[in-house]
């Protein structure tokens, strides 16, 4: 065998492949898995990428992405999310989870030290090991919302950066402004960087969204139209901050993937002029339904103010695995939280299903607790 890199280790899809194998088995699954909207792309802004094909914008654009899409991500910046700055502060990437790897070769050296929340976003710690950096996770169970005390314990003088995610996958929670503000006032204190990713930002339920970039300068803000505007398979994010990365990372951009899609960049111009696809009253009513329907069945249902995941904990001491299987044996497909965590207690359910969907797999996971909750007595 010829060499494959060691690096692939801290790759482990193997949940993900997991639940994508059992998905191919069963027939007409309720997927309650799935990390995406509901909705298809709309139609104004497929017409945007099939009009960019038309007109021949099909060739590379500046690394950093077009002018016109850039302007119009700080405006956006500056009016929802009261981050100010130029078009120049301002990345587009390849979605999210590349900018994530590229911004990591801009400010992590090997040996240095990420701050992660456990659980969390599985690249978030797996590109930081891949490329030598070391991932120092802060556990933020049973509530979900940050340990701020913990966060400063957990800062070495190898600490580069703390990485942060609200509203939250797995755990849907919505950080609060003054735990957002504290763990500014660490990293200020111990010259840090904040990774900031809000690319669920529209789908908050309860509580307020908040951008930590708004307060503290060494913020490197990230985003993207892959929930917000139902475009996961367009591949479009950004990344916003202070000028000495956003530089680094178009210089790493350069070397790697050029630029990233002109036809989606234009579709996102279109997107940028009209509100956000998802709707969000709709969310809001399957969230309150499975807030409701799992807290009937006995679970503790924590965090679920946001995004559109709820994270809880298996029931009767079941493993995640365990409790999955016992799904999955009744048509209904989960994500394990191991997925996310060192912890194996946990299961992820997503509502961004349809509320026909969500209303079926309710109700056989609220049989099966009742046959499980039966067969221990
Ligand atoms: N960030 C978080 C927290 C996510 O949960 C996801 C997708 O599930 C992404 C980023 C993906 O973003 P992108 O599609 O832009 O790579």
């Amino acid at each position: 065998m010829l060499h494959i890199s060691d690096r692939l280790k801290h790759f482990d899809s193997s949940q993900f492949q997991e639940v994508f194998r059992r998905q191919q088995q069963l027939k007409d699954p309720i997927d309650l898995s799935i990390g995406i909207p509901e909705e298809l792309t709309p139609d104004h802004i497929k017409a945007a990428g099939i009009r960019a094909i038309q007109n021949d914008h099909t060739t590379y654009t500046p690394a950093n992405g077009l002018p016109e899409l850039r302007e119009a991500i700080c405006k956006k910046l500056a009016e929802r999310n009261n981050i100010h700055v130029k078009a120049s502060q301002v990345s587009v990437v390849p979605g999210l989870t590349t900018g994530l790897l590229l911004l990591y070769l801009a400010i992590l050296d090997p040996g240095d030290e990420i701050i992660v929340m456990d659980p969390s976003y599985p690249p978030y710690e797996a590109l930081a090991t891949a490329i030598g950096a070391e991932a120092m996770t802060v556990l933020t169970l049973p509530t979900f919302h940050p340990d701020v005390a913990a966060i400063e314990a957990s800062i070495t003088n190898r600490t580069r950066a703390i990485i942060l995610n609200t509203p939250n996958n797995p755990t849907g929670t919505v950080y609060t402004k003054e735990d957002l503000v504290a763990i500014a006032r660490i990293a200020e204190r111990h010259g840090i960087w904040l990774i900031s990713d809000e690319i669920y930002e529209h789908f908050v339920y309860e509580g307020e969204h908040f951008s930590i970039g708004s307060l503290y300068p060494n913020t490197i803000t990230m985003n993207g139209f892959s929930k917000g505007y139902a475009m996961t398979g367009w591949r479009l994010g950004y990344i916003a901050g202070p000028q000495e990365v956003i530089d680094a990372v178009n210089q790493l951009q350069q070397y790697t993937v050029f630029s990233s899609s002109s036809i989606a960049q234009h579709a996102a111009i279109e997107a940028m002029n009209q509100p956000v696809t998802s709707d969000y009253k709709k969310y809001q009513a399957k969230r309150e339904l499975v807030v409701e329907r799992l807290t009937a069945m006995g679970l503790n249902v924590h965090g679920a103010q946001g995004a559109y995941y709820v994270f809880f904990q298996a029931p009767f001491s079941m493993t995640d695995l365990e409790f999955v299987d016992k799904a999955v044996e009744r048509n209904v497909i989960l994500v394990p939280g191991r997925a996310f965590s060192s912890r194996h207690g946990y299961v992820r359910l997503s509502y961004g299903a349809s509320m026909e969907q969500l209303r079926k797999g309710l109700d056989i996971l609220e049989e099966l607790i009742k046959e499980l909750g039966a067969s221990q007595q």
